[in-house]
This record gives C-alpha cells, sequence and structure tokens, in this order.
C-alpha cells in the first residue's frame, strides 16, 4: 500500500517571499526555490507582496527604515524579471509560477490593476491586510487600534470581509489568500465568527468565492501566527461543503518555512474527506476577464 505521502503532490499556491525582496522575509529568492526543490515540491506559486501605492501605505517596518514607495516600486519590477529568470533557469526541477500578493485599500483595486498590466504576472493572490488603512496583521496593539476605530471587535471583522468581498469583486484573483486572516490577534475567534453579523460575511463571500471559482489559500503559516491554519476549522468546512477549490499554501518567507506545517495541514484536509488533488491558479494569460482591462 502507498502512504499518502507518496501519493499527495506537494505544492504551495501562496508564499516564496524572500528578504531579497520583502523587508520581513528571509534569504534570496534563489535560495527559497532551491528549499522547493530540495524539498520535492511539484509546483510553487511565488507570491511576492505588492509595493505600496505611496509612502503612507507602506508596512511600519519600511516606514521605520525610511525605505520609500518609489524605491519599493523599483524593487518590485526587479522581482518580476528576477523570479522570471529564475522560473526559466529552473524550469526542468520545478513549475514556477510568478505572481503577487495584494494589498487591499482605498486605491488599492485600481494600482493594482496598473501593476498587472506592467508585469503581467501567472496570477496574483487577493489578500486584505489593512481594515480602515490600518495593518492588522502586524501586532496587537495596531489590530486593537483598528478594532477601536472601527467601533469593535464585530465591527473589525465585518469591515474585513466587506473589503474582502469588494476586493474579489473587483479583481476576481486566481487565489483568495488567508481568508480570515481577520481572526489573527483574536484568541475567541471562535465566537465572533460565529455573531450573525459576522458569519452572514464569511458565507456571502464564500458563495462568491465558489461562483466566480477561485482557489482558497489553505494558508499553513496559520499554525505559526495562531493556533490553526486559515482558514479556520468552521470556514474550512463551509468551504468543502460549497465546493470551493482548496489548495495549500505556505506562506513561506525565508527557506525555514519553505514547507513548513505541510503534513499536518493535508492530514486535517484529508480527515475532513479533501481528496487533496491539487489545482493550478487559473493563468491571467488565459483569463477573459483579465484581458479585457
Ligand atoms: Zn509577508
Ligand atoms: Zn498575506
Amino acid at each position: 500500500m502507498r502512504s499518502a505521502s507518496q501519493t499527495i503532490q506537494k505544492v504551495s499556491v501562496h508564499g516564496g517571499h524572500s528578504g531579497q525582496f520583502c523587508l520581513h522575509a528571509k534569504n534570496n529568492l534563489e535560495e527559497v526555490i532551491e528549499a522547493y526543490i530540495a524539498a520535492g515540491f511539484s509546483w510553487v506559486g511565488i507570491t511576492e507582496h505588492m509595493p505600496p501605492l505611496s509612502d503612507n501605505h507602506r508596512y511600519p517596518d519600511e516606514a521605520e527604515q525610511g525605505i520609500t514607495s518609489v524605491a519599493l516600486q523599483e524593487q518590485f519590477s526587479r522581482y518580476f524579471s528576477e523570479c522570471r529568470a529564475l522560473q526559466q533557469k529552473y524550469a526542468d526541477k520545478l513549475k514556477i509560477f510568478t505572481a503577487f500578493e495584494t494589498e487591499t485599500y482605498p486605491g488599492s483595486v485600481a494600482y493594482v490593476r496598473k501593476l498587472i498590466k506592467a508585469t503581467k504576472p501567472d496570477y496574483i493572490v487577493g489578500s486584505v491586510h489593512h481594515v480602515g488603512g490600518i495593518g492588522i496583521d502586524v501586532n496587537p496593539q495596531l489590530y486593537a487600534r483598528a478594532a477601536m476605530e472601527s467601533g469593535d471587535l464585530e465591527q473589525l471583522y465585518c469591515n474585513y470581509f466587506d473589503a474582502q468581498l469588494t476586493m474579489l469583486g473587483e479583481l476576481e484573483p486566481a487565489v483568495v489568500g488567508h481568508f480570515d486572516l481577520i481572526r489573527i490577534f483574536d484568541s475567541n475567534y471562535l465566537q465572533t465568527l460565529q455573531l450573525h453579523s459576522v458569519w452572514a460575511r464569511v458565507e456571502r463571500n464564500l458563495e462568491l468565492i465558489a461562483e466566480l471559482d477561485l482557489i482558497l489559500d489553505f494558508n499553513l503559516r496559520g499554525f505559526d501566527k495562531t493556533l490553526e491554519q486559515y482558514p479556520s476549522l468552521p470556514v474550512l468546512k463551509k468551504a468543502i461543503e460549497l465546493g470551493i477549490a482548496i489548495v495549500p499554501g505556505d506562506d513561506s518567507h525565508g527557506v525555514s518555512s519553505v514547507g513548513r506545517n505541510y503534513d499536518k495541514g493535508i492530514a486535517l484536509l484529508a480527515d475532513l474527506g479533501h481528496n487533496c488533488q491539487w489545482r493550478q491558479p487559473r493563468l491571467i494569460k488565459d483569463d477573459k476577464y483579465h484581458q479585457g482591462g
């Protein structure tokens, strides 16, 4: 009998952040890609963060170090050239997609469209890391501030899922990144998710994902930062029920997080009855929606 690890492909639909192109990641991109090859991956999407629209949209660490948005935008162009070159260099060893992960804040949709035109990525990961202009996954203090400015925690979740809905409708990203990241610093997230206003939005967004036939990032980094993967178990069960394509993303930020938590995550999915046959992301070049714009 073959064991599950022999029959289930190792893939990552979201990850490959590297210290070369991202201040909060480690190693250079080639080292990260070599780590994926060494770990036996079949295909990976390299999905570096998009650059900030302006200096006001920088991550706190970028602002503290005085790196301008213009410098980050230039770095992003270099990321694309480098990733495309590595995609070719390692073509016989690993299928690589050159992609990027979005931000979501006022003005981001038009900016993402511009970046798509300029860089021609294979696909994008649609993510929300900000609510009301405040980064919600940076630290508990900023998270608490975002909740306060939203009114309360319940409204923070609602605002997050509303921003996600708009982004999904506007951009139709091939992959939806860490669906319920908003629970990151909420220790009672299972209760918060159950609030009527919140759960109605979770279901509504999942229904749109199903309708648009987007891939849900089964984000393994959740095990490092919180108790479990994104999306959390109740959301995951609902997504499976809706027939949404679920694909692992290690959300690696350097060599040490390549493939981290893979076996743990896959065991969980298999327990839930998932067949663990991974769909590859729809490519923008094959996508009528993105061709027109
Ligand atoms: Zn990151
Ligand atoms: Zn992210």
